[in-house]
C-alpha cells in the first residue's frame, strides 16, 4: 500500500535556483531546498538530471536561491517552471543581482536569496542531490511572506510538471467539465471562463481557440493539450 496523500502532507517552498557556467546562464523552479547543517551554514537542493540548470550546476559548482514571495503570479512561476531554458531567456523580463559568487540571482518577487558553493553531490536517480555551503545571504525588502508549496497549490493553482521530484503522474488530478489541460504544466483551460488576458473571451469553444493561441502559464501550443475527461 502506498497513498500518495501522504506526499502532499510534506511541507515545501517554492524557490528560484539560478546558475551559471561557461557563460550561460540559467535557473528554474524548486521546492525541494533545505537546511542541512547550521555550521557550516549549509543547504541541500535536488534537481532533475534532464534540466539545463542541473547541468550548467555540475559544470560550475555553485548555485543561488531565490526564496519566491507570495506575490508571485503563475506566469512568472511558469517562466522559471515550465520553460526550458535552452530556448527562452527567462531573465528577459525580471530583476537580478551578481552575486558574490557571480552568479545572477532573481530579486522579482523573492524575500530573499542564497549563494552556496557545492561540497557534495549524491546520484539519487532521476535526480541529483548537491549540498552547498552557503558562502553569501541577503533578505530582500519584501511586504510579502515566502510562498510555501500549500499556497502554490491551493491559492496560485499551481501544478507540480513531471521534472519535479514530487511529481506522482496524475494520481489525484482533477475530472470532467469538457475542460483541456496542459500536459506541459497542468494549466487548465475551461471555455466559460476563456482566457480573456490573451484575447480569447469567455464562452471561447476549444476548437474556436485560434491556433496561434498558446498556453499562458508555459507557452506550448493547443497540441500539448488533452481534454479532461
Ligand atoms: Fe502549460
Amino acid at each position: 500500500m502506498l497513498d500518495p496523500r501522504v506526499f502532499w502532507q510534506l511541507s515545501y517552498g517554492i524557490y528560484i535556483v539560478t546558475t551559471r557556467a561557461a557563460g550561460r546562464c540559467n535557473g528554474q523552479i524548486a521546492n525541494t531546498v533545505f537546511q542541512v547543517i547550521a555550521q557550516p551554514p549549509t543547504v541541500g537542493i535536488s534537481l532533475n538530471r534532464e534540466n539545463l540548470t542541473h547541468e550548467l550546476v555540475r559544470q560550475s559548482g555553485v548555485f543561488a536561491v531565490s526564496v519566491v514571495s507570495e506575490a508571485a503570479d503563475m506566469p512568472f512561476i511558469g517562466t522559471f517552471g515550465f520553460k526550458c531554458g535552452r530556448t527562452t531567456d527567462k531573465f528577459a523580463k525580471i530583476q537580478t543581482v551578481v552575486g558574490e559568487l557571480g552568479m545572477p540571482i532573481v530579486t522579482t518577487n523573492a524575500t530573499g536569496y542564497l549563494e552556496a558553493k557545492v561540497t557534495h553531490t549524491l546520484d539519487v536517480g532521476t535526480h541529483t542531490l548537491f549540498i552547498g555551503e552557503v558562502v553569501a545571504a541577503a533578505a530582500l525588502p519584501c511586504a510579502e511572506q515566502p510562498m510555501t508549496y500549500a499556497f502554490y497549490h491551493d491559492v496560485r493553482k499551481g501544478k507540480t510538471p513531471k521534472n519535479a521530484t514530487t511529481f506522482l503522474g496524475t494520481m489525484g488530478a482533477a475530472a470532467g467539465g469538457g475542460k483541456y489541460r496542459c500536459r506541459v504544466c497542468g494549466y487548465e483551460y475551461d471555455a466559460a471562463l476563456g482566457d480573456p488576458a490573451h484575447a480569447v473571451p469567455a464562452g471561447t469553444a476549444w476548437a474556436d481557440i485560434p491556433a496561434g493561441w498558446v498556453c499562458p502559464t508555459c507557452g506550448v501550443g493547443k497540441s500539448e493539450f488533452s481534454e479532461v475527461r
